[in-house]
């Protein structure tokens, strides 16, 4: 076994780590603050090659596996955890999502510009009544007109939506399910950001789709894949997203161990204290554990394995793991931690995300047991 990532990953890890520090870093508290998702440091990353790491090279990606997409993701979201969460739905339920199900000439037409920076992306599952029962309660609809389809109805909770150009979006049609790409200038509409509790800056949205009007070269491998559009994809969207909770919680730990050193009661170092040294034990081991069950679930999703347990284990795990560390970082600040003069209480609002966007702590639990009691 080796424990060691290719040199590759480390490349990509140090070349994030080196943008971030310059450009994410001094702004991730103003874009908390003013929730605002910074577009420009968006499409710079895009013009240096940091998007798309596991779009094939000829579609202008890096044709890079999960594993190093997860070490980005991570990356970015110990400087930005909102800027991570948008990094990940773009890169990874959007860009990838159509790299391995949409066809030659959707591919040459929409990766490029997703690749780039160029467009932003957002992928249109959760209505008002389908979050969990994402496809029971589906109440958008599709059909065929003339050529092509009409699509009706809305979705909430979306990603990137306010700024997106591009959106994938799940429909159906009585029984059916499908998958189309839309664009903005097709008449799709974002009618409303949502104010969040965490996350800020990674901008939510309402979509609405009012008589759309498609022709048939938007369908994503033909009428009715919808479903397997999505299981498919579980494994590799988990996988992934598992690594933005570490990052928030990597940061949290180093802020907690330094404030440890430094801060002093009973003219002693916090960090002398028996009850802080056994937290910050708990937090690293904590952390490690769930970064090496992501390490796993990264590595299974890359070789295309269908045991959809070790993915949804790995962001159940990363998540709360990642709530755990953030609250007792928080602790060892005191009252300055749940000051907004530092930014522990941010690490809090934005590790919490993670166990509900992308499936909640609940559903993935059952995914879990559904697939033990299955083999
Ligand atoms: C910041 C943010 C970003 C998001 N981004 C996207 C996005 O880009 N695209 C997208 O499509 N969606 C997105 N979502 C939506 C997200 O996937 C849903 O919020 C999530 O799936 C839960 O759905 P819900 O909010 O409707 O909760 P509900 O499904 O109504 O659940 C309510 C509660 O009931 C529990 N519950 C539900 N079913 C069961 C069950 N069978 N057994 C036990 N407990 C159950 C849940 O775990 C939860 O605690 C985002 C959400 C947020 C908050």
């Amino acid at each position: 076994m080796d424990f060691k990532l290719k040199d590759e990953t480390i490349a990509i890890r140090d070349l994030i780590k080196e943008f971030a520090v310059k450009k994410i870093e001094p702004i991730a508290a103003r874009i908390d603050r003013e929730d605002q998702f910074p577009v420009e440091i968006f499409r710079e990353m895009g013009r240096l090659g940091m998007l798309g790491l596991t779009i094939p090279e000829e579609y202008g990606g890096a044709g890079l596996d999960y594993l190093t997409e997860g070490v980005a993701m991570e990356e970015i979201s110990y400087y930005s955890g909102s800027f991570g969460l948008s990094y990940g739905a773009h890169n990874n339920l959007v860009a990838d999502n159509i790299s391995r199900n949409a066809g030659k000439e959707q591919k040459e037409k929409y990766l490029p510009g997703l690749v780039s920076g160029e467009k932003m992306g957002s992928l249109c599952l959760t209505e008002p009544g389908a979050g969990s029962d994402a496809l029971g309660g589906m109440r958008t609809t599709y059909e065929s007109k003339g050529d092509g389809y009409e699509i009706n109805g809305s979705k909430t909770f979306i990603t990137n939506a306010p700024l997106a150009d591009v959106f994938l979006v799940y429909a159906k049609n009585g029984k059916s399910y499908s998958a189309f790409i839309l664009e903005r200038g097709d008449g799709v509409e974002t009618p409303k950001k949502i104010r969040k509790f965490g996350m800020r800056g990674s901008p939510t949205g309402e979509v609405s789709f009012k008589n759309i009007r498609v022709g048939k070269e938007r369908i994503i491998k033909g009428e009715g894949q919808a479903k397997s559009i999505i299981y498919n994809g579980l494994n590799a969207e988990r996988a992934v997203l598992a690594f933005g909770p570490l990052g928030i919680a990597r940061r949290a730990l180093d802020e907690a161990l330094n404030y440890s050193n430094q801060r002093e009661q009973f003219g002693k170092k916090i960090g002398e204290f028996e009850l802080i040294q056994e937290k910050l034990a708990y937090m690293f081991t904590r952390l490690e554990a769930a970064r090496l069950l992501a390490y796993k679930a990264a590595f299974l999703a890359k070789e295309k394995v269908s045991d959809p347990s070790f993915a949804a284990a790995s962001i159940m795990l990363a998540s709360e793991t990642a709530t755990s560390i953030t609250k007792d970082a928080l602790q060892i600040f005191g009252g300055y931690g749940y000051s907004e003069e530092y930014p522990l209480e941010r690490y809090l609002r934005d590790a919490i995300l993670y166990e509900i966007g992308a499936g909640t702590t609940e559903v993935r639990k059952i995914v879990i047991a559904k697939a033990l009691l299955k083999n």
